[in-house]
């Protein structure tokens, strides 16, 4: 699903957010991707999506290698995999129900089918009773289930995910992420960035670490 091949990533001359970043991910997969905060976890995930390119590798999603894909098809591209970014936010004067249902507005499915699906997927991460509301009448965590209700709307084959639960209280933050492992279960492959690592206990899941940008252990979650 995912290949990175010795990937650098430098910001002008003086910042090298990643250093020979190689790692894989399995159609399926739960993985965590961890390290402290400036480690290079957002970088990664935004050169997977393809929101930036590499310094020198080569990154591969999908089988196809993002180096050699225009923006329009990086954009194509991106609409096939789940994203909970940093900029994800919901767009402040539509309705949870709206905010949701975007990206099958931008795929042009009809709004019965809309509607319908975007009913599941608000109550599958348990906000179906706020699909009316605007997002400032929205706890943090109610507002990240809504952004990731978004992201899955579409059953994406891949999602991911940074620092999802980054505003929430310790006990809501593991209740998000059992939520959102879960659907790992279901057959999609997903990635997850968190500074964390009690988050990243699940025993299915995977943990990579990165430190200063490189890539240090791959250690099972019991481990960590
Ligand atoms: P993490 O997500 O693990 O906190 P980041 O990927 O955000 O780490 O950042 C890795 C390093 O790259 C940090 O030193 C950060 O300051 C730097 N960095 C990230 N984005 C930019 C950017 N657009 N311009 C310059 N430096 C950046």
């Amino acid at each position: 699903m995912i290949r990175v091949s010795r990937v650098d990533m430098r910001y002008g001359r003086e910042i090298q957010a990643l250093q020979a970043v190689t790692c894989k991910v399995a159609r399926g997969e739960l993985v965590f991707l961890t390290g402290p905060s400036g480690a290079g976890k957002t970088t990664l995930l935004r050169l997977l999506c393809g929101l930036e390119r590499p310094s020198a590798g080569e990154v591969v999603v999908f089988n196809q290698s993002l180096g050699q894909l225009g923006e329009s098809e990086r954009r194509r591209l991106r609409r096939r995999m789940g994203l909970v970014l940093q900029e994800s936010l919901l767009l402040p004067d539509l309705t949870v129900e709206e905010n949701t249902g975007l990206p099958l507005r931008v795929a042009g499915l009809p709004s019965r089918l809309i509607h319908q699906r975007v009913g599941v997927a608000l109550e599958r991460l348990g906000v179906g009773r706020l699909a009316r509301r605007l997002p400032a009448t929205l706890s943090a965590g109610e507002a990240q289930r809504v952004a990731i209700a978004r992201a899955l709307v579409n059953q994406p084959l891949l999602l991911l995910a940074d620092e999802p639960t980054g505003n929430l209280d310790p006990a809501e933050a593991q209740r998000l992420m059992s939520l959102l492992t879960d659907l790992a279960g279901d057959g999609a492959t997903l990635l997850v960035a968190t500074h964390d690592p009690l988050l990243c206990r699940d025993p299915r899941a995977r943990v990579m670490t990165l430190a200063g940008g490189r890539l240090r252990t791959e250690l099972r979650p019991e481990a960590v």
